[in-house]
């Protein structure tokens, strides 16, 4: 199935999108994304955020711009709102934290965090605040090349904190690469296996793509069909997990693969609110990444055939308890 192309892929995803529709109906969860700070204390391989990194200009937001534009411009089709930095506890209490809280005063949207690893004093603080859905990807299951890329600690941690967070009552999405430079078949499968032996509640399937200034710059960018027949498999193994269509699905100059992750049983679209001077240097992969903005998210989820849901992804903790 990973590898199929043509009618036989087709076939699959037509499945994962029925499959999708048998849980979800034809509502997608529509969240904002606002990428707080670029600030990390961390040096994987595969990011641009990386700390050795030295040319990317570092920033963090500002608490003040980012609370008028939640309050006050949040497009209304967006039910959720995730709030995400480089690995920086800095931001996360500084900036994050207040604006968490604000949220939880000020409107209904659902709160999610992706921050990195924390201590558990800032977790139990943030949920404290209102956040409910944490998402902490563990990238690739293999711990040799997990290390190998000097991802964040150990894969060991890594699931650690997956569990720790898990039973302190937080909703957790994890996630990891296709075409990760030396990722055979037997280590894309083992992911598919790791995922499904930790208590997540959605994991996203991101393609590899080569950042600017990273150790990976010259190695070729991971195959979109390979990620899509993953993303294919991941719901029909997980027909109840939130899956989403990531903005690296669209490196091209349309949106067609994003389309086509939909299509492939993805419940889950993001726009990006990251302010446009932050964002400029925020950026995860490369320059040429295609900014997912309101009105694309829009035309891609009625071009699959969906529409935008009305509810929260909050009401989803009603499927954990
Ligand atoms: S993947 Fe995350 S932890 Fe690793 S360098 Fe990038 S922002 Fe930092």
């Amino acid at each position: 199935m990973l590898t199929s192309k043509g009618d036989e892929q087709s076939g699959w995803h037509e499945q994962a999108f029925e499959t999708a529709r048998g849980t979800f109906g034809r509502g997608v969860y529509v969240r904002g994304v606002v990428e707080v700070s670029n600030y990390c204390r961390e040096n994987c391989d595969y990011c641009g955020m990386r700390r050795d990194n030295r040319t990317l200009a570092r920033h963090r937001a500002k608490f003040e711009e980012l609370a008028d534009l939640l309050v006050h411009h949040c497009p209304a089709s967006i039910t959720d709102i995730n709030f995400q930095t480089g690995e920086d506890p800095v931001a996360a209490r500084q900036i994050v934290l207040p604006l968490v809280r604000l949220l939880r005063e000020r409107t209904n949207l659902g709160v999610s965090v992706c921050l990195g690893t924390l201590d558990e004093t800032l977790y139990q603080e943030l949920k404290d605040a209102g956040a409910w859905m944490y998402i902490l990807k563990f990238e690739t299951s293999d711990a040799a090349h997990y290390s190998g890329l000097h991802s964040p600690g150990t894969l060991k941690e890594r699931e650690e904190h997956i569990r720790k967070l898990a039973s302190d009552g937080w909703f957790v999405s994890s996630g990891f690469i296709a075409g990760l430079p030396d990722q055979d078949m037997e280590a894309l499968i083992g992911n598919f296996r790791f995922a499904s032996s930790l208590p997540l509640m959605g994991c996203s399937v991101s393609p590899f793509i080569p950042g600017e200034s990273t150790p990976l710059a010259d190695t070729p960018a991971g195959d979109l069909d390979l990620t899509l027949n993953s993303m294919a498999a991941l719901r029909l193994m997980n027909p109840a997990w939130v899956i989403p269509a990531v903005s690296a699905l669209n490196l091209g100059t349309d949106s067609e693969g994003y389309v086509r992750g939909l299509r492939a049983g993805a419940n889950l679209c993001t726009i990006n609110l990251t302010p446009g001077d932050l964002r400029d240097n925020y950026l995860l992969y490369r320059r040429d990444r295609y900014i997912m903005n309101e009105e694309r998210i829009l035309n891609a989820i009625e071009e699959a055939g969906l529409h935008p849901s009305t509810e929260s992804m909050v009401s989803l903790q009603a499927l954990k308890e």
